[in-house]
């Protein structure tokens, strides 16, 4: 997807701090952290949301997670705990329709979310 900004940031177009990559998922921080520990995961091929996962794609949603929980260990969030989220659609507040991870730690979290 040419002007979307995950994208970008995959190709080396727009840059970043990045934590973690392999052949089909990126780690990065997030420009605005809302934790001490927040890292935006994404398959590098462009899903719009969670709207969009099939039985074609969910692979390598599959792997984000695997990976997710490799970084939650080298970040040293695993033993306190950690929140991941993915916002989907509008209501949710979704505003970079590539589908991502947020993962956050270092923060003692509420429940339930605002
Ligand atoms: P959403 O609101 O869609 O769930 O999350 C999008 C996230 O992407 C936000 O937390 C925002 O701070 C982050 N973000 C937006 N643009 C950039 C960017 O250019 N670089 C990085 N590293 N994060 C970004
Ligand atoms: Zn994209």
């Amino acid at each position: 997807m040419d002007e979307c900004i995950f994208c970008k940031i995959i190709k080396g177009e727009i840059p970043s701090s990045k934590v973690y990559e392999d052949e089909d998922v990126l780690a990065f921080n997030d420009i605005s952290p809302a934790a001490p520990v927040h890292v935006l995961v994404i398959p590098k091929k462009h899903i719009s949301s969670l709207n969009d996962i099939n039985e074609e794609n969910s692979k390598v949603i599959a792997h984000v997670f695997v990976v997710i929980s490799k970084l939650a260990k080298e970040l040293g969030i695993d033993e306190d705990g950690f929140r991941v989220v993915s916002n989907c659609g509008e209501a949710a507040g979704q505003t970079v329709h590539h589908v991502h991870f947020h993962l956050l730690g270092k923060k003692k979290f509420t429940w339930p979310p605002g």
